[in-house]
C-alpha cells in the first residue's frame, strides 16, 4: 500500500475509505457495512426490539434508509431462522413521485426474497393524497402542512397493513439523524411532552396499534445512505413534491453543523433525551396526554384531530 493511504482500523488489512469522526475510526468498505449491521443488531439487543419469533412488518417507502433498513434486517434475521420479515410500503397516491419508489421497493424485496405488502390512501381513505390535498384546501379543520398530515396518514396506513398481516412488530427507518431532528423540533414546537411517546420501541397501548420499533436510530443517516452505496443497492433520491417542513430543514442544517464542529454530538443529544424520559413520561401523564386510541398519536383527546378529521371526510 502506498504511503498516501490509510489502512482499516478494525481489520488492519484492507484500505480505508471511510473515517468515522465521532469515534475516531477508518474503516474499510468491507468493515463498515459489518459495522452498521452489527450496531444495529446491538441498538436491537439493547431495547429488546424483537423476539425471536417475531413477525415484523418492514416500513419501506423507497428512500434509502429503509431499503438499507431491509437488508441490514435480511442480514439480523439469518441468524433468527423463526423470526419472518414482510417488507410494506404505502402508495400514496402521489403522481410523478410515488411509481418509482414502488418499483425499486418491490425490486428490493424480489433480490431479498422478502414478501412485499402495498397499501394505498385511495383504499383505505377513499382518496389518493393528491386528491385530499385539494380537497383539505381552504379547509381549516386541520392545521397540517400536506408534509405532516401525510405523515400521519402514512402511519396510520402503515398500522393498517401491519396488523393485516399479522405483525407482531412495524420496523421503521428512523434514523439517529431523524430521531434529534424530532427532538429538536418538538421542543421548538412547544410540543416537548410529546418526546416521552418517541421512543426506540413504543409502548404497547392499544391491542389495534402494532408496536412500532426504530432500529436505526442510533445510526447517523450520512451512514445508512453510505452503506446503501457501498452494497450498491437501489433506492429513490427524488425528494417528495410535497415535502416541505421548514423547520425540520432548519433543525437538520444546525444539528449538522454543529456535528461537523463537535463530533458525537447528535449521539449526545439522544442519550440525554434517553436519561430524562422517564421524567418527560411522568409529566405528561400527569397532564393528561395519551395516545389517540386510533392511530397511536399523542393526544390530550381519545382520537386525535386528525382520525376525527379521516372520520368526517368519510
Ligand atoms: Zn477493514
Ligand atoms: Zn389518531
Amino acid at each position: 500500500m502506498s504511503d498516501d493511504t490509510t489502512v482499516c482500523n478494525v481489520c488492519k488489512r484492507r484500505e480505508a475509505f471511510f473515517f468515522r469522526s465521532y469515534s475516531g475510526m477508518s474503516l474499510c468498505k468491507r468493515c463498515f457495512t459489518q459495522s452498521i449491521e452489527e450496531k444495529t443488531r446491538a441498538t436491537i439487543a439493547k431495547y429488546q426490539m424483537f423476539k425471536f419469533d417475531d413477525k415484523i412488518a418492514v416500513a419501506v417507502s423507497g428512500g434509502k434508509d429503509s431499503v438499507s433498513l431491509l437488508h441490514v434486517l435480511a442480514e439480523v434475521e439469518l441468524r433468527h431462522p423463526k423470526a419472518q420479515l414482510v417488507a410494506v410500503t404505502v402508495d400514496e397516491g402521489i403522481k410523478g413521485y410515488r411509481d418509482e419508489a414502488l418499483k425499486i421497493a418491490a425490486e428490493n424485496c424480489e433480490e431479498l426474497d422478502v414478501d412485499h405488502c402495498v397499501v394505498s390512501f385511495r383504499e383505505l381513505f377513499g382518496y389518493t393524497f393528491d386528491q385530499m390535498v385539494k380537497r383539505l384546501k381552504g379547509e381549516d379543520y386541520v392545521k397540517l402542512t400536506p408534509c405532516a398530515s401525510c405523515g400521519v396518514l402514512r402511519r396510520k396506513a402503515l398500522n393498517t397493513a401491519a396488523r393485516k398481516i399479522g405483525a407482531d412488530k412495524l420496523a421503521t427507518a428512523h434514523t439517529l439523524d431523524d430521531e434529534t431532528q424530532t427532538i429538536l423540533l418538538n421542543i421548538l414546537h412547544g410540543d416537548v411532552l410529546r418526546i416521552a411517546k418517541e421512543k426506540p420501541v413504543t409502548d404497547e397501548v392499544h391491542p389495534k396499534l402494532v408496536r412500532r420499533i426504530k432500529p436505526f436510530c442510533e445510526i447517523p443517516e450520512r451512514e445508512t445512505a453510505l452503506y446503501a452505496y457501498v452494497r450498491g443497492i437501489r433506492f429513490q433520491s427524488a425528494p417528495c413534491p410535497y415535502a416541505s417542513e421548514a423547520l425540520r430543514n432548519d433543525a437538520r442544517m444546525m444539528l449538522n453543523r454543529m456535528e461537523e464542529k463537535h463530533p458525537g454530538i447528535k449521539f449526545t443529544i439522544f442519550k440525554s433525551i434517553e436519561k430524562i424520559r422517564p421524567a418527560i413520561e411522568e409529566t405528561a401523564r400527569k397532564e393528561g396526554l395519551g395516545e389517540c386510541i386510533e392511530c397511536g398519536e399523542p393526544t390530550t383527546d381519545k382520537i386525535c384531530r386528525t382520525c376525527q378529521l379521516l372520520k368526517y371526510m368519510k
